[in-house]
Parts: structure tokens; C-alpha cells; sequence
């Protein structure tokens, strides 16, 4: 049975007094019958580490660079990431690949890289509003699950995350017909690349637009895992609704 995970992404919100949200987690929480994880801005992982030390919550960076070392000004290898306590990175969501023009290549690259550092990866995948409208949606998510995952990975080791670019900030969902169509594609999809067992076993998040109101329907859908969640994730009130749901 694959445990059902509540990821929060942070993005770039939160300096150091935020991690009061997360010692207020922890205690709404003390023994939680799902995952979690958080991923910070970068500058804050250590220190949520410290903070959620005596607690099963997990701390994820929110990217890295490709290559294991060297003349990257900026950038944050997957090492850095592990040595700074993380246990995962979200790689490939879609503010990376529209802001930064990352490729389904260079997610595939990351998680590679990542994996090899010994993280988990959180891989995102999900359509544009007109890629859905021109009912290119199933297209382009094999597309990127082609593209974007390595040819070697795990259940324990990976995590994907389908996100409608359009649902992400937005207040909009899919309906839940849509997310279940989608999912149930992603596993027939893993199944048949990666064989029935690993492919059953890696968990798919949804992520967009996740609120305590609506958790609990999302979560009732097929091949729904857990969520990963931004905007509802930065206020321990609200995260809390969702792993409720969840739990
Ligand atoms: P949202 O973001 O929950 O604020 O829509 C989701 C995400 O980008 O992971």
C-alpha cells in the first residue's frame, strides 16, 4: 500500500520567524498517520531541520542544479541539499521550467543527479490552460513523464506530482473527473515503463489550488497519493486541514 503523503512548497516565502507555522504543525501533529514533507526557500531548510528534529516531518529543497559540483553562481547542488538536512527536492515544477526555461532534459538530468545524492525526487508534470482547452492533456503529460524521469528509479525513491499549471495560485481545480483521468494515466503510464511493481508503488500527488475545503474530495479520487501544496502550506491552520483530510 503506497502511504499518502502531504508535501507543502513553500516557494520563495518564509524567513526565519515562519518556522513558528511549523512548531505549530508539529504539535497539531505529534504522530501523523500520513508523510510530511516541506520544502522551504533554501535558507530556511537547516534550520526546519532543527525545528522539526524531534518530529517525522521532512524537509525537501525546491531544486538543483544538474551537475554535482563547481562555477554555478547561485545555484545549490543535491549534496548541498542533503548536507543541509533535506531528505528530497521538488524538481521540474512548473515556475522552474517557465522561469527558468528548465527542459523536461534537464529535470531528467536533476533527478538523476539527485537520486545518485541520495534524495528523493518530487517530480511535477502538468498542462498549460490551452494545452487542456486543445485536448492535448494526456499528450503532453506523457510527454513529460517520457521526458522528465530517469530510466532508473524506485517507489521509495520518486514522487510525482501532477499540477495544472492553470490550477496553481489560481483557486481553480479540476474536476475530479479530470484528476482521476489524469492519474489513472500517469500509473498506467509507470506501470508499463517501469513494470507493475514499481509502478504501482510510486505515489502521485495532485497540486494546485489544495485547500482544506476541497482536500477531502481530491483525495478520494483514484491514483490520488496526496497533494503538493503551496499557498495552503505556508499556515500550519490550513496545512493541518489538509492532512486531516488526508489522514
Ligand atoms: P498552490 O500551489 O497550492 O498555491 O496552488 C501548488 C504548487 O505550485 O505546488
Amino acid at each position: 500500500m503506497r502511504r499518502k503523503l502531504a508535501a507543502g512548497n513553500w516557494k520563495m516565502n518564509g524567513l526565519s520567524a515562519q518556522l513558528s507555522e511549523v512548531e505549530a504543525l508539529c504539535a497539531a501533529h505529534p504522530d501523523p498517520k500520513v508523510d510530511l514533507l516541506i520544502a522551504p526557500p533554501a535558507t530556511l531548510i537547516s534550520s526546519m531541520v532543527v525545528t522539526a528534529s524531534d518530529h517525522p516531518l521532512a524537509v525537501a529543497g525546491q531544486d538543483c542544479h544538474a551537475q554535482e559540483s563547481g562555477a554555478h553562481t547561485g545555484d545549490i547542488s543535491a549534496a548541498m541539499l542533503k548536507d543541509a538536512g533535506a531528505s528530497h527536492v521538488i524538481l521540474g515544477h512548473s515556475e522552474r521550467r517557465e522561469d527558468h526555461g528548465e527542459s523536461d532534459d534537464d529535470v531528467r538530468s536533476k533527478a538523476r543527479t539527485a537520486l545518485a545524492a541520495g534524495l528523493k525526487v518530487v517530480i511535477c508534470i502538468g498542462e498549460t490552460l490551452e494545452e487542456r482547452e486543445a485536448a492535448n492533456t494526456l499528450d503532453i503529460i506523457a510527454g513529460q513523464l517520457a521526458g522528465s524521469l530517469p530510466d532508473v528509479l524506485t517507489g521509495e525513491n520518486t514522487i510525482i506530482a501532477y499540477e495544472p499549471i492553470w490550477a496553481i495560485g489560481t483557486g481553480k481545480v479540476p474536476t475530479m473527473g479530470q484528476i482521476g483521468e489524469v492519474h489513472d494515466y500517469i500509473r498506467s503510464k509507470l506501470e508499463i515503463r517501469y513494470g507493475e511493481g514499481v509502478g504501482l508503488s510510486i505515489r502521485l500527488l495532485y497540486g494546485g489550488s489544495v485547500k482544506p475545503s476541497n482536500a477531502a474530495e481530491i483525495f478520494a479520487v483514484s491514483n490520488v497519493d496526496g497533494a503538493l501544496v503551496g499557498g495552503a502550506s505556508l499556515k500550519a491552520d490550513d496545512f493541518s486541514g489538509i492532512i486531516k483530510a488526508l489522514e
